[in-house]
């Protein structure tokens, strides 16, 4: 259950989004691991500027991504079992492909592991062992399905509700209940009671009238229908039954906010008491609900979305009990899929992967039992990763890195001609109050009371959903842990998080190509700079800036530096709005703008940082000699695009489309450069070519 933080985690790439649009425990498999295939002893490297992703015959000014990544997209087509390939999947790749072999040994072992890699190893054993899942067939569906039969009334809902949230993990059922810091005071951590309850990736994915959205649509109920029929039911029952699965999520869909509208954390923040919470939905008997999660002294909830549970509430009054168990079985069917035998995990990739996302094929088993690992275990696992991965001097490298780009902030604060001497002050005091944690958390989690068997997958994922699910209801009204991550140490991504006020790069992140020790500066600060000065910014960006110093969501802004900032804001959603993503459809700029913003000042804050870095070492300030033929500037600007080369699938730009908060690659890169004179300068670039914008927007 992690409802709370998905409208205010801001990460640099687009794994995060895909990750929780993909509710369940992971995309599917049931071909077979290709046989030569074998887990690595070390990394591959690769340079942190690589010539070869280039294309020469392009013209920089008329294209620059297509200059710096065209040789990369071209180079590296989709793997089958994927459904877009970057240069952060490919890293990712490359490290689970790492914790494969770690992860082998462990299973294999059965002495001389200590607590944490006894549950690594045999979590992973258990998840490989295919045949023991495959024997279990639908067995692990059965308690489920029990306690759903003896839901007889309304008044049985509370209890079966809170029992299956618990187990599952999953805001697929209905809504979603957990814990997170209070807007308004982030000491505090409270309950959050958040709205859920769709199996498509979005609401509007139940809304649009296009053809393709209603292809789609009828897709997803054949395939609710196929999974009612694997469950033993008649092919009119199935079919019966996903129309009113159907009927209940479009319901809960118009129910919804927007995306755009999620991205207002005050439309996120409606902070009751009890009683208030019991008003909203009238026959839901919060007090049965609240004891079974062991959570019955509950005194203050964020009900992120009022309106939602005022409409679950009169659809739960006007539908029948038969209609609510149907619902409720079919999202416990589709949440298990990918653990029960083949034909399950097979009809839920069928539709979850390659009718929405494009996707060929199954991944290999053993990547998917890497990634369930990493996201149940994940730091049992980055312990393991990082002491063989990660240096104290790459460590101490980033850091330096980090506090050049914050003093780069600071200047650059300092030198907007557009904001007032009051508000650059407490821009001031909430850049100094960033804090940066790097590659891993000081305090590794405690996994202890997580039982893992082996033999048991199933058993494993459910008990792995429960200790989370009370891990983060144990987090109300206790003093938050500043020290905690959300994200794994392997991950290849960072985020700011603006309730804590910090930016976070785990070490997966900080590893060639994207951070190459063995490379020259200028690619390093515009590839990692660019990175870290991205999460700088995102605590300024639309969002971000709406919380202060102490991580509260309090207006700190005049009225006229607000409104300066909002023009300077509207330059970027008028320019990405031009922008296509697939066929006719385009950036929807106003869900990317808080990226765009962060992509942008990023690239600013790299370079600042980049000259501070040149003019503190005399030598390297030298005109340097051309290398590969490109001077220092250009090698900066190159290096930050290879960060961003990607292909992708039609159907999954589609999805992405909706539910991605970040543009497409290729105008996270051409989207600056446009708005750059250093840029244009390093490749003199004229007036009236492409990657030369007339009227230039520039926020920070
Ligand atoms: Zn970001």
């Amino acid at each position: 259950m992690r409802p709370a933080r998905l409208a205010v985690l801001l990460s640099l790439a687009g794994a995060a989004a895909l990750a929780t649009a993909q509710t369940t425990p992971a995309p599917a498999a049931s071909a077979p691991a290709t046989t030569t295939e074998r887990p690595a002893t070390e990394f591959p490297y690769t340079p942190g500027l690589d010539t070869s992703s280039m294309d020469r015959n392009a013209d920089p000014c008329v294209d620059f991504y297509q200059y710096a990544c065209g040789g990369w997209m071209k180079n590296n087509p989709i793997p089958a079992d994927q459904a877009r390939w970057s240069v952060y999947s490919k890293l990712a790749q490359d490290n689970q492909r790492f914790l494969w072999g770690i992860l082998e040994d462990l299973s294999k072992r059965q002495e001389g592991r200590n607590a944490s890699q006894q549950k690594i190893g045999d979590y992973f054993g258990a998840c490989m062992d295919e045949r023991a899942i495959e024997a279990r067939g639908a067995d692990p569906l059965k308690p489920y399905f029990d306690q759903i039969a003896t839901l007889r009334s309304n008044k049985d809902l509370p209890r079966v509700l809170a029992r299956l949230h618990l187990a599952l993990a999953d805001q697929g059922l209905f809504f979603g209940f957990g814990s997170s810091q209070d807007f308004a005071d982030s000491t505090r951590v409270i309950a959050f009671a958040s709205a859920g309850g769709l199996g498509l990736p979005d609401r509007d994915s139940y809304l649009k009238t296009d053809e393709k959205s209603k292809e789609i649509r009828a897709k997803y109920l054949a395939h609710i229908a196929n999974t009612f029929t694997l469950l033993g039911d008649s092919p009119e029952q199935a079919q019966r039954q996903a129309a009113r699965v159907m009927a209940m999520e479009t319901e809960l869909a118009k129910a919804s906010l927007s995306r755009v509208d999620k991205r207002d954390p005050y439309k996120l923040f409606h902070k009751v008491d009890a009683r208030s919470l019991q008003a909203l939905t009238p026959g839901f008997d919060w007090h049965a609900y609240l004891d079974e999660m062991g959570q019955g002294k509950q005194k203050t909830f964020n009900v992120t979305e009022p309106a939602f549970f005022k409409a679950l509430a009169k659809m739960w009054k006007t539908s029948d009990i038969d209609a609510t168990r149907t619902y409720l079985r079919w999202h416990v069917a589709r949440n298990l899929s990918p653990a029960l035998a083949s034909r399950f995990d097979q009809e839920h990739f069928d539709f979850f992967s390659k009718t929405l996302r494009g996707i060929q094929q199954q991944q290999p088993r053993w990547k998917r039992c890497v990634t369930l690992v990493d996201r149940q275990l994940g730091e049992a696992l980055g312990q393991e990763f990082v002491g063989r991965a990660f240096s104290p001097e790459l460590k101490a490298k980033s850091l330096h890195m980090t506090r050049q780009v914050e003093e780069a902030m600071q200047k650059d604060i300092d030198s907007l001609d557009w904001m007032s001497p009051g508000t650059k002050k407490r821009a001031q005091e909430k850049l100094a109050a960033i804090v940066n944690k790097i590659g891993y958390p000081d305090k590794w989690r405690d996994y202890g009371t997580y039982v893992v068997k082996p033999g048991d997958f199933a058993g494993n994922v459910e008990r792995g959903n429960v200790f989370e699910s009370r891990r983060q209801l144990a987090k109300i009204g206790k003093p938050v842990d500043r020290g905690e991550w959300s994200m794994t140490p392997p991950t290849v991504n960072a985020y700011f998080d603006p309730q804590m006020n910090d930016i976070n790069f785990p070490a997966g992140v900080l590893q060639p190509p994207l951070f190459d020790p063995k490379m020259d500066d200028a690619p390093n600060y515009g590839n990692t700079g660019g990175t870290i000065g991205h999460e700088l910014t995102h605590a300024f960006d639309d969002e971000g800036r709406q919380f202060d110093a102490k991580g509260n969501l309090k207006d700190w802004w005049t009225k006229k530096d607000a409104k300066e900032y909002e023009e300077r804001a509207a330059c970027i959603v008028d320019q990405y709005a031009q922008y296509k993503v697939v066929d006719d459809i385009r950036i929807n700029s106003k869900l990317t703008l808080g990226e765009d913003i962060a992509d942008l000042g990023g690239l600013i804050l790299g370079w600042m940082a980049w000259q501070t870095e040149m003019a503190s070492m005399p030598q390297k300030a030298q005109p340097a000699a051309l290398r590969d033929g490109l001077t220092p500037e250009q090698r900066f600007f190159v290096g930050y695009a290879q960060w961003a080369c990607e292909n992708d699938r039609p159907e999954n730009l589609r999805v992405k489309a909706m539910t991605d908060p970040h543009s497409p690659g290729r105008y996270r890169v051409n989207g600056l450069m446009v708005n750059m004179p250093q840029f244009q300068q390093a490749f003199q670039c004229k007036p009236g070519q492409p990657m030369v914008k007339e009227k230039r927007c520039r926020v920070w």
